[in-house]
């Protein structure tokens, strides 16, 4: 028997869940957004999933859409950083990707790096979010200079939004209201939503969303949202129970004695803890036990966490536990532990992953 510890990936979900996305973008295209080795999910084994149906990519930077593209994914591929040297220009070009344009350094790249291929451009701008992106008053002269090199041959227009996980929040019309009156006028096609925005907001779906978080099928709002009831959790985060026993009122469990027992308490043993990229989640936090929710009792530790399973029958060693997915959704952990799914997800290290729709490969015509 080897650690019970390891991730199940879920094809058929991602491909529900990017499907649902597609018809939240109605006449619109959607990237599917699979950075950070797909957020942890494995980023070929997803992209190959999708690469029938997907209008295309979105990557963080030039390496992860070259390990794409070695692995035969064809489709449009966007960088979402753009390219950081010249020297990423030409196989840019020669591998026909994508690039965001952010800052006037790219652009002053640009005008001095002539290409055989052209290249197509997603001019960004920072319309509120202030991380990347060309401010609002030089964002039409950015334009116009991209305009004039010949080896750009389509610019898109883009921004990012920075508060679309919180649906009341009126941050996001401002920035809707700013990108829009900053692009009057500019032709090209527009690209605004994340998985939120395309969620909640319908005029920001525009004709490319850009969903990441939702195809695997956790919800990116802050607070419970009818969403989570039609996405379906891609990743299970699984293990099992390696020790049961009785331990008295009083006793402290764990490292530093962060949690002291009130009663007699069964305590259980679960091989997964942080070095897996499960979070330090405080007491109370829930596990699946045997298809029942216990608390997590005690600080989590690098290959254990404790649970109480003093309230439930029928547990023994070896049972399975379900650390996240289906009925335990990520997006509920992170709340627990403070954080966010997307940080959970992508945290995933050292547990074997597996997937549950054999990875089809395909032929070449
Ligand atoms: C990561 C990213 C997305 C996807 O965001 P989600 O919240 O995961 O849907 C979209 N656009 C840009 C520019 C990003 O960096």
């Amino acid at each position: 028997m080897s650690r019970p510890a390891r991730a199940v990936i879920h094809l058929d979900a991602l491909k529900h869940n990017y499907r649902l996305a597609k018809s939240l973008a109605g006449e619109g295209n959607a990237l599917a957004v699979v950075k950070a080795d797909a957020y942890g999910h494995g980023a070929i084994s997803c992209a190959q999933s999708l690469s029938d149906e997907a209008d295309g990519f979105a990557v963080a930077c030039i390496e992860e859409a070259l390990e794409l593209r070695a692995a035969g994914i064809r489709n449009r591929m966007l960088i979402l950083e753009g390219f950081f040297d010249p020297s990423e220009l030409t196989e840019i070009a020669s591998e026909n990707l994508d690039i965001v344009v952010h800052n006037p350094e790219q652009i002053r790249i640009l005008e001095q790096t002539p290409l055989d291929k052209p290249v197509r451009v997603w001019l960004k701008m920072d319309s509120g979010m202030h991380r990347v992106g060309i401010l609002p008053d030089q964002y039409r002269d950015a334009w116009i200079r991209l305009e004039q090199l010949p080896w750009i041959n389509e610019i898109l227009l883009m921004t990012h939004l920075a508060c679309a996980d919180e649906p009341d929040n009126g941050y996001t019309l401002q920035q809707l209201e700013t990108f829009e009156r900053h692009t009057l006028g500019l032709p090209g096609e527009r690209s605004i939503a994340n998985s939120a925005g395309l969620i909640h907001c319908a005029s920001a779906r525009a004709d490319w969303s850009r969903p990441g978080l939702m195809l695997y099928g956790a919800s990116p709002f802050d607070r419970s949202h009818e969403i989570e009831s039609t996405l379906k959790p891609v990743m299970e985060l699984q293990s099992a129970i390696i020790s049961i026993k009785e331990i008295p009122a009083g006793s402290p469990v764990g490292y530093a004695g962060t949690a002291v027992t009130q009663k007699t308490t069964r305590l259980g043993v679960i091989a997964i803890g942080y070095a897996d990229g499960y979070p330090l989640a405080p007491n109370g936090t829930p596990v699946v036990v045997n298809g029942q929710s216990v608390p997590l009792i005690g600080r989590v530790s690098m290959d254990m966490l404790t649970i109480d399973l003093s309230e439930v029958e029928g547990v023994n060693v070896g049972d399975p536990a379900l650390l996240w997915g289906k009925d335990l959704p990520v997006t509920e952990i992170a709340r627990h532990a403070g954080t966010i799914p997307y940080q959970l997800l992508c945290n995933l290290n050292r547990v074997p992953v597996s997937y549950t729709q054999q990875v089809k490969h395909k032929e070449t015509a």
